[in-house]
């Protein structure tokens, strides 16, 4: 637990949640971090950087469940972000797409966890049930070898199989927020034992459309839960907020400009009109199941109308979108994890967060509606170094929107060469 926190602030904290003002609102008592200035002192604050794994001095069964796992070397994050998180203090890690983030914060809650006491100990929150299912196969797969039970807590599944699981004993929580705040509230979900509390996607969860429920969660924890916070896009205005819930935060923060990634080709095709676009990706078809691709469209109507056009002209492609049933989505996902299916035409839904090694290739067939989302959807593609392509279909009135995000990140989009598909081998 953090040797800087100091209780009584924190529940001073607490009573400003309910109106916890925006970004650059009034500050906590604690003047752990503020404005800029303090934003970039911490930014160059001295972090250890431990080379392997065997340095952080994990326990040995967690150990053997990394090497089993696969892993042999940590990734720049899990060099520098595992070790405070372990040492209990509140952290904010940022890291490129695709650089090993989740299982940063999992070695952290595998190794805090004590398994003797068969209560909740760390909980995980996510904005999306495939993403909170697929961090919970991954804590499965590193606690292989420890006797840590994982559970993932998501809506449209039974509740009473939640409550059963509960019932026998989870010590770490993988939800979305509305299934937490649900079994919480129901006292099912005893936050009791309750140290740590990881948001994956933090900049996501802190934003609109999630922190109602994350203050809601967040009342119910004991006042000294150590807060990790993880993405790789964290807006100043996201990490200038952390000061109303952290406490002297280590950060690992990146600059906009480090964002983007080497081995991801990112290019553009002028369609001019929206009419183009469906003839320029059957064009395309052919390079897209070289290995695996996924398209996003910015809404579901325009998945469900894309993916049947694209049937009607004889591709096969596969399409998920949040509206459809909790069991659908996951069969589909299934298949595209398999490579049974190979193109996924999808929504924002899947932008964040799902790791699909052999995905190569990503087409945002609508330009994505916020930056962050631009680094997340082609962020699908060249995982934990894997090269990838990313291809922007632009009509004319886009055109000043890539250049903003070209801009924004300090990135270079060519217009697509013929041989686009050589950048994937
Ligand atoms: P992020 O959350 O940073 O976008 P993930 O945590 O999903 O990335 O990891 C991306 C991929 O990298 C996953 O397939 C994961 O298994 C792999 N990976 C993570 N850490 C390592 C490591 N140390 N060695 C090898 N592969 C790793
Ligand atoms: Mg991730």
């Amino acid at each position: 637990m953090s040797i800087y926190r100091a209780s009584g602030n924190r529940k001073d904290t607490r009573k400003e949640e309910g109106g916890r003002a925006p970004a650059g609102g009034k500050k906590g008592d604690s003047s752990a971090a503020g404005g800029p200035a303090e934003y970039e002192t911490q930014a160059k604050q001295k972090i250890e950087v431990c080379p392997t794994f065997e340095s952080m001095h994990l326990k040995d069964d967690l150990l053997r469940g990394i090497y089993g796992f696969g892993f042999e070397k940590p990734s720049a994050i899990q060099q520098r972000a595992i070790l405070p998180i372990i040492k209990g203090h509140d952290t904010i890690a940022q890291a490129q797409s695709g650089t090993g983030k989740t299982a940063t914060f999992s070695i952290g809650a595998l190794q805090s966890v004590d398994p003797s006491i068969k209560s909740p100990q760390v909980l995980i929150l996510s904005p999306t049930r495939e993403l909170a299912q697929q961090i919970q196969k991954v804590l499965m797969a590193l606690g292989g070898f420890m006797s840590v039970q994982v559970h993932s807590f998501i809506g449209q599944k039974t509740i009473a199989e939640d409550l059963r699981r509960l019932e026998a004993g989870v010590h770490i929580v993988s939800g979305t927020p509305g299934r937490v705040i649900d079994l919480i509230s129901r006292k099912a979900l005893q936050t009791r034992h309750i140290k740590m509390m990881i948001l994956d996607e933090a900049d996501e969860m802190l934003g609109m459309g999630f922190q109602q429920q994350i203050n809601d969660v967040y009342r119910y924890l004991p006042p000294a839960t150590q807060i990790v916070l993880v993405s790789a896009t964290l807006t100043q205005d996201v990490v200038t907020m952390t000061d109303k819930f952290m406490t002297d935060p280590v950060k690992i923060l990146l600059k906009r400009d480090e964002l983007t990634l080497e081995g991801i080709k990112q290019f553009f095709v002028s369609v001019e009109k929206e009419e183009w676009k469906f003839g320029t990706l059957c064009d395309i078809y052919d390079s897209l199941t070289i290995t695996q691709a996924v398209i996003f469209c910015n809404t579901k109507t325009k998945v469900d109308a894309l993916t049947e056009k694209m049937r009607e002209a004889n591709f096969t492609v596969a399409s998920m979108h949040g509206n459809m049933e909790q069991k659908e989505r996951e069969e589909i996902l299934k298949s595209f994890r398999s490579g049974e299916n190979r193109v996924l035409i999808t929504t924002d839904i899947l932008a964040r967060g799902i790791d699909v090694q052999q995905v190569s290739l990503v087409i945002n067939y609508d330009l994505p509606n916020d930056r962050e989302n631009y680094i997340h959807r082609i962020g699908r593609s060249g995982r934990f170094g894997r090269k990838g392509v990313a291809i922007n279909f632009v009509k004319s009135s886009d055109i000043r929107i890539l250049r903003d995000i070209e801009q924004f990140y300090s990135t270079q989009i060519d217009e697509m060469p013929m041989n686009f598909a050589d950048s994937i081998n």
